[in-house]
């Protein structure tokens, strides 16, 4: 098949010249999102430097008659992509790190041995010290004591400007370093916690709750038919919806709440020292506002109507796991969608609900 991957390295590839077009061409073929992520999927595929996105991509379309949609897309570019990013800039600048802490030691040690030498230098002259009488040499010893105080002094300051570039650039480094942490967890679309930090989080919240007694609520959010959307409007305005409901949802849900994209266009809140009940009133609060914003597309000034959101909420049980917690609050959601969409459902209701099927 013509779009399989070249075995052959990039730069000895006969067929290279030609690979942006046969991406092109397949992006078309699969009916895939054309936007700049998506093409660096397909590149990463079909240029065969990546064989793990080649495998990944190649069980997708078996699966899936071939098709590939933007789900799909951000799954391999949040998998292997934005990983490897930000996985080989990590390793640059501990690296870097690293250089820069045996430069350092070598500073110390430099800084030691001169100190010792200067200190050896004073012993043997006060072993050595000329008889007051003798003026010449008294004169002698007192230049002597004089230039290796001077030399000292000399080496000290360009060691102590040394050390001082070192220490800065060990800061620099660090910052680098925490910012590569806080881009690992970030989600780039909406600048909300990504699922890897809601997974750190919840965790870090069960483990609290389990220890302080303490309530938390978990809010699960989906859009409304986003599909529909897409299709109507393109996934560029889809995009732009996403950050809308991110927005609003920093705007209404209270400060302490983590608020994060699960993936694709599912939100997960974790709001602490919140029961059910509160849990309810935040996600009809961000609900609610959503309904009073109609979409506007600033390009053509068309009114694209309003999205509706479907949420579910659970409370934290004593004994839950992540994922029982995740697993009550996504039922709740699924029974807000098959209720008809557009509203919050808690956990409570859907026992009572399972009850009156029972
Ligand atoms: P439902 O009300 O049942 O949730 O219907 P739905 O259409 O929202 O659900 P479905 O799971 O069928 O489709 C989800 C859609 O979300 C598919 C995909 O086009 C869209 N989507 C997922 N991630 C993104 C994204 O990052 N950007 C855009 N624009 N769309 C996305
Ligand atoms: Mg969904
Ligand atoms: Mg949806």
């Amino acid at each position: 098949m013509s779009e399989l991957p070249q075995s052959l390295p990039k730069s000895v590839s006969a067929r290279d010249d030609d690979l942006p077009e046969r991406v092109v061409a397949a992006m078309r073929r699969h009916g895939s999102p054309g936007y700049p992520r998506a093409f660096e999927v397909w590149y990463a595929h079909l240029s065969g430097e990546m064989p793990a996105i080649s495998m990944a991509m190649t069980s997708l379309l078996a699966g899936s008659e071939g098709r590939i949609g933007v789900g799909d897309i951000d799954m391999l570019y949040e998998r292997f992509i934005g990983t490897e990013r930000l996985a080989k800039q990590a390793e640059r600048t501990s690296l870097q790190v690293l250089g820069e802490i045996d430069a350092l030691m070598a500073l110390i040690d430099q800084a030691l041995n001169s100190s010792q030498r200067y200190h050896g230098q004073l012993c043997a002259m006060s072993d050595d010290v000329p008889p007051a009488a003798d003026r010449q040499k008294l004169r002698e010893w007192v230049e002597a004591i004089v230039l290796s105080t001077r030399e000292e002094v000399t080496r000290k300051t360009q060691l102590e400007s040394q050390l001082r570039d070192s220490s800065n650039e060990i800061r620099n480094l660090r910052e680098a370093l925490e910012t590569t942490r806080a881009e690992a967890l970030t989600d780039p679309l909406t600048g909300l916690a990504n699922r890897r930090h809601f997974e750190e989080m919840l965790q870090k919240s069960i483990d609290q709750a389990t220890l302080r007694r303490e309530p938390f609520a978990l809010v699960m959010a989906d859009i409304d038919f986003f599909k529909n959307f897409n299709d109507a409007h393109g996934h560029l305005t889809g995009d732009q919806v996403l950050r809308l409901v991110a927005r609003t949802m920093k705007d209404k849900f209270k400060d302490k709440a983590i608020i994060t994209r699960f993936g694709g266009e599912e939100f997960a809140v974790i709001l602490p020292e919140s029961d059910i009940v509160a849990g309810k009133f935040g996600a009809e609060t961000v609900r609610q506002a959503l309904l009073t914003r109609e979409l506007i597309k600033r390009s053509t000034n068309e009114n694209l109507g309003r999205i509706t959101i479907s949420l579910g909420v659970a409370g934290y049980r004593r004994g839950d796991t992540a994922s029982s917690l995740v697993e009550r609050a996504d039922q709740a959601l699924m029974q807000a969608k098959r209720d008809g969409r557009n509203r919050t459902v808690t956990e409570d209701a859907l026992d009572s609900a399972a009850a009156r099927v029972a």
